[in-house]
């Protein structure tokens, strides 16, 4: 049997970390097995739908790197995948049910429905969902009245007195008596569009989907789900509801807790692989004492008897420290790649960071690097790799190297234990040291001259170097010195030492 399984979201949102790994992992129980990965779009809440939030779908997984075998922009023989244009399935789905007397015709108007609501608020009752009121009402008369034009929508007739069993792979097997099911749901509302669940079980059965992965909030659903696949006379999936994402304070993720829309992490600076190494760890467990694994080895690795039941806690620690490592694997090259954008975003080459917010997308004036500059920004790449956890941070670190930096104040170059005039003396001394320094072949080579230097001279290394970094970068915490001189070059660096020293003196 081929393996169809499918990342089914309602585009009435941002694609946020719940739903990224529930179509991650969907991904990878496909590949794992050989099968098929399948994208629909349950877009039958009209009321909430925004093609935006369709754009920011497909832009997501396209940065994300993952593609589905069959979907709306992909096609694939089990189409339509978007359920807008199946519309007409549901209703001819609806009228079998019907047909089959598993489902019946309710003429209930929103304002009787309404009324039993309050009724039953004001006395307290536990009682809630829908009363039955129109499943005695017989096939003949209700047919009258629908051909009369009353309107009305069509619900499940839940069988009563018995219960219903189904297993989950994760949760074992599970059972509800059929009265605790949401009694009589409506499949088919009074303008004609299914509900969700009468269309996600058409399309389950229809797409061939043999596995439902999702959340864990859907398990409630999954009862009634499995009646109407009984009602139809079909065969049920398997099902496995995936362990919630919470947050460290044990309440389900969400805004409170930090950036939980794909788009937020996209401009921090995350590189889509840290962000899927991460996400693919919620809730399974690979190999012990391995963190780090491309797409292919996870799909290689997955299967669901890895999953976990206990909730998954989102750490924004761990997944940083994964962004980290992913930014220190990429060549300098990739990781000036990676970067760039932000850069460009901050200002970087059109006057210096800070003038824009950092991360790409947003329209703006900021200008993109010369030949020179692109040059420079890739060679100072192994400056900041060891140090950079978000991709936007490298703007901020290598601003002095785009634009001059201000002069810092005269505290800012004085060794521990010194005075101004001693910083003075040494930054003069620094001075001589710049074109030897710019000039080395590489950091070795400076190091171990300035070394040899400060020894002939009496002088403690770091006192040599601190007021020449000041200078050099307009920090005293900035990237290593070295390379900073071969970057700018000799001339460059004596006119900073110069202006500092007019500055100080
Ligand atoms: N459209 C539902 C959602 O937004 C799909 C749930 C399911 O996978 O059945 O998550
Ligand atoms: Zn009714």
């Amino acid at each position: 049997m081929q393996i169809r399984d499918r990342y089914a979201p309602s585009p009435t949102g941002l694609q946020h970390i719940g739903g990224i790994r529930t179509a991650l992992f969907n991904y990878l129980f496909a590949k794992s097995r050989g099968g098929a990965f399948i994208l629909r779009l349950e877009d039958t809440d009209r009321t909430r739908f925004d093609p935006a939030f369709v754009q920011n779908l497909y832009d997501t997984f396209e940065w994300l790197g993952i593609n589905w075998d069959e979907g709306p922009n992909v096609g694939g023989s089990a189409g339509p995948y978007i359920q807008s244009e199946r519309f007409e399935l549901y209703k001819k789905y609806a009228a079998e049910l019907i047909a089959k007397d598993k489902a019946y015709y309710c003429f209930c108007s929103a304002e009787r429905l309404d009324r039993i609501r309050e009724e039953r608020e004001a006395a307290h009752s536990s009682e809630t969902g829908y009363d039955r009121h129109c499943r005695n009402i017989s096939p003949a008369e209700a047919a009258e009245r629908v051909k009369a034009g009353e309107a009305y929508t069509i619900r499940l007739k839940i069988p009563l007195g018995e219960g219903t069993k189904f297993h989950d792979h994760l949760l074992g097997d599970i059972e509800w008596k059929n009265e605790d099911v949401n009694p009589d749901p409506v499949l088919l509302k009074s303008d004609g569009f299914p509900t969700y669940h009468l269309a996600n079980i058409v399309d389950d059965h229809l797409m061939g989907i043999t596995h439902v992965l999702r959340a864990q909030e859907w398990l409630s659903s999954t009862p009634l789900h499995v009646i109407m696949y009984a009602a139809f006379g079909w065969e049920h999936p398997e099902f496995c509801h995936l362990p919630m994402v919470m947050g460290q304070d044990g309440k389900k993720l969400s805004k409170r807790h930090g950036a939980t829309s794909i788009d937020e992490f996209r401009r921090q600076g995350y590189i889509p692989e840290a962000l899927l190494n991460y996400v693919a760890l919620l809730g399974a467990s690979y190999e012990e004492g391995k963190d780090i694994y491309t797409l292919d080895e996870l799909a290689a690795r997955f299967s669901l008897d890895k999953l976990n039941k206990a909730p998954a806690i989102f750490d924004y620690k761990k997944l940083e420290w994964y962004n980290g490592q992913y930014i220190r694997m990429k060549s300098d090259a990739e990781l000036a790649e990676l970067c760039l954008p932000y850069a460009i975003e901050a200002g970087l080459f059109s006057g210096g960071p800070g003038s824009a917010a950092p991360g790409p997308g947003a329209p703006s004036q900021a200008k993109g690097p010369s030949p020179e500059q692109r040059n420079t920004f890739t060679a100072a790449m192994p400056l900041i790799k060891e140090r950079l956890v978000f991709l936007h941070e490298a703007a901020e670190k290598l601003g002095y190297l785009f634009s001059e930096p201000a002069v810092p104040g005269a505290a800012e170059f004085i060794p521990k234990k010194m005075d101004l005039p001693q910083a003075v003396g040494l930054l003069q001394q620094g001075r001589d040291l710049v074109k030897p320094l710019a000039e080395a072949a590489d950091d070795a080579g400076a190091e171990t001259f300035i070394k040899e230097w400060a020894e002939k001279n009496g002088l403690k290394l770091g006192d040599l170097m601190m007021p020449l970094r000041v200078a050099i970068t307009g920090s005293r915490v900035s990237p290593p010195l070295f390379g900073s001189l071969r970057l700018l070059g000799a001339e460059k660096s004596l006119a900073r030492v110069d202006r500092a020293l007019a500055a100080l003196t």
